[in-house]
């Protein structure tokens, strides 16, 4: 793995670029909107999100409840007129609980369906029944990130096991909903740990239908907020290597996009990377404009993906 990782860097993007020719179509990105339905407070300790409570003093980030049904749903229908095919929906929180909250994101995931778009929802753990009635409610995916390698895990989360991760993908897999799962770099690991993220990704079986990327955004008052930025190249190394690696998967360009030049994006896509979240903000940092992205779509020669039921 470590070896594919560090290839020479053209002949890696050749790799991965015949692997993806073989099993999608040359040049789609798929557009996915992500939504913060409940921001801040989290009681997780994860060193790189400004919503931990545990960092709340120094990030100032301003706790919101659950938004509404209906927001939410509104939200939503302008993502897709904006052209977005995936509405992805983020609650900070350690686990889900039972009750009315849970009940709104099920109305929620139920709204989005209707809507025709794929619906995923990123809740934190889940036990079996509640990942039943997700299915239930028609949710497409489930996003649960190992974010690192199991080794270096620990020095990035103490509050819950890279086990209890598993545990989770494990209840969302036997539901019969897709999984998304993926990591960040930059975070100070070494180029094992990446290699590692990537072999427990792969070594899932089946792969997650989902891989997100993402580079650190180093947000001011969070542990890592003086990590040193990723280089570009290595982002796109991840993306060539999940994308040799998982060949089926969609391989998300994810938070960080934003500090990437247009050319290190248009290398990402050429090495395998098949969507990008679109739309201002990814949860609570911004995102790329997104005149921009479509003019990069457009200037790339890439298309956009339709929507699953117009295929
Ligand atoms: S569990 Fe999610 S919301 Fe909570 S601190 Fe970790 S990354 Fe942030």
């Amino acid at each position: 793995m470590l070896a594919l990782l560090s290839l020479r860097l053209l002949d890696l993007i050749d790799q991965a670029r015949a692997v993806h020719r073989r099993h999608h179509v040359d040049g789609e990105v798929q557009l996915a909107s992500l939504l913060s339905i409940k921001t801040g407070a989290c009681p997780e300790d994860c060193k790189y999100c400004p919503q931990s409570a545990h960092y709340a003093k120094e990030t100032g980030l301003k706790r919101e409840t659950l938004l509404d049904v209906d927001d939410v749903l509104a939200k939503a229908r302008l993502a897709k007129e904006a052209g977005a095919t995936r509405f992805c929906m983020g609650a900070a929180w350690r686990e889900v609980k039972d009750g009315p909250a849970f009940d709104s994101v099920l109305a929620m995931v139920k709204g989005v369906r209707a809507l025709d778009m794929e619906a995923c929802v990123t809740l934190g753990m889940l036990n079996a029944a509640q990942a039943r009635r997700l299915a239930e409610a028609g949710l497409t995916a489930y996003n649960h990130n190992l974010d690192t390698s199991p080794e270096f895990y620990g020095e990035v989360v103490t509050t819950r096991t890279y086990q209890d991760r598993l545990d989770t993908i494990a209840c969302v897999r036997e539901a019969g909903v897709e999984v998304c799962c993926g990591g960040i770099v930059g975070m100070g690991e070494s180029l094992e740990d990446r290699a590692g993220l990537l072999q427990t990704l792969a070594n899932l079986d089946p792969h997650p239908e989902s891989v997100p990327i993402n580079a650190l955004v180093a947000v001011p008052g969070t542990p890592l907020e003086n990590a040193p930025p990723v280089d570009p190249l290595d982002l796109v190394r991840m993306v060539a290597t999940a994308r040799i690696l998982m060949p089926l998967s969609h391989v998300r360009l994810s938070a960080g996009r934003r500090s990437l030049t247009r050319e290190a994006q248009i290398l990402c896509f050429l090495a395998g990377a098949n969507s990008i979240f679109y739309g201002d903000k990814l949860l609570t940092t911004a995102n790329n404009d997104t005149a921009d992205d479509l003019a990069l779509i457009e200037e790339a020669g890439l298309s956009i993906q339709p929507s699953p039921s117009s295929c």
